[in-house]
């Protein structure tokens, strides 16, 4: 910790990359812990479900896995984003890239956040484009509709689709100019997002995760820990 502290001190354009661990102390499941998403004891695969095939050709089966298991209205801001956009307010955090599709990285006040998997506060009609709020898909019984009769899709990015060029490539700038690169909360198994971590070839590369990953042998710091309780004492000891 010590040493994490001194190297926070040591740079002023740090980038934030993170996944689903983040949000866990916001009451939000990850994928792959033991009690994730991916051990819920069904015969077709999250990752299966979670598909763009999936989602064109069982779209009740989407909607219904979807809104009981991805969705979580009422979840807040934890300690990690929180000190995240207090890191970016102070100045020496230049973007958070996250693989979460929540929103609470804005919710908790960061203004530069790209998200790689999309979000589900945006859905747009599959055929003539038009733009819904969560609220809208929530109230929808069973597969949410368009006014054109269009089935609507989140814009969160399925399994089996292409990430947003824009996005990836902000993305991939910001991480290899970073002059420190956290990384947070992800198992690092899903790619490309994963390959992130290649874009910094600097020194002061840090792992936060409850588990490890497989880059830890490439960190210069690694953090086996909540993520939530190593920001609460990176607030402490900045005085943020
Ligand atoms: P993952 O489930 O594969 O890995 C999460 C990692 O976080 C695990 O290694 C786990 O040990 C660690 N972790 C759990 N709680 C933690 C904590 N409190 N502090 C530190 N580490 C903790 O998630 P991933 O790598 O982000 O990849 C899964 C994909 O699932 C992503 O693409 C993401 O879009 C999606 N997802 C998003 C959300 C969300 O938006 N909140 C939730 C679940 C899954």
């Amino acid at each position: 910790m010590k040493d994490f502290i001194e190297m926070i001190n040591k740079s002023n354009n740090i980038v934030f990359f993170g996944g689903a661990g983040v949000s866990v102390a916001s009451g939000i499941p990850d994928f792959r812990s033991a009690d994730g998403i991916f051990s819920l004891n069904r015969s077709i695969s999250p990752e299966e479900i979670l598909s763009h095939g999936f989602f064109y050709e069982h779209p009740e089966e989407f909607y219904d896995f979807y809104k009981n298991h991805m969705i979580y209205q009422d979840a807040k801001p934890n300690k990690a984003h929180e000190v995240l956009a207090k890191l970016e307010k102070t100045g020496k955090l230049g973007a958070v890239i996250t693989q979460n599709i929540d929103g609470l990285h804005q919710a908790a006040g960061s203004k530069k956040v790209y998200e790689l998997h999309g979000s589900v506060k945006n859905n747009s009609c599959t055929k003539c484009g038009k733009s819904y709020s969560l609220d809208y898909i929530m109230s929808s019984p069973g597969v949410p509709l368009c006014s054109c009769g269009a089935i609507i899709k989140p814009d969160v990015v399925l399994y089996g689709e292409q990430l947003d060029t824009y996005t990836l490539e902000m993305s991939s700038a910001y991480a290899t100019a970073a002059d420190m690169l956290i990384v947070g909360g992800t198992s690092l198994n899903v790619y490309p997002a994963a390959s992130l971590v290649n874009n910094y070839l600097g020194s002061r590369l840090v792992i936060i995760n409850k588990t490890l990953t497989p880059r830890d042998m490439s960190a210069d710091i690694v953090i086996h820990g909540k993520i939530e309780e190593v920001f609460a004492e990176v607030e402490k000891e900045l005085g943020i």
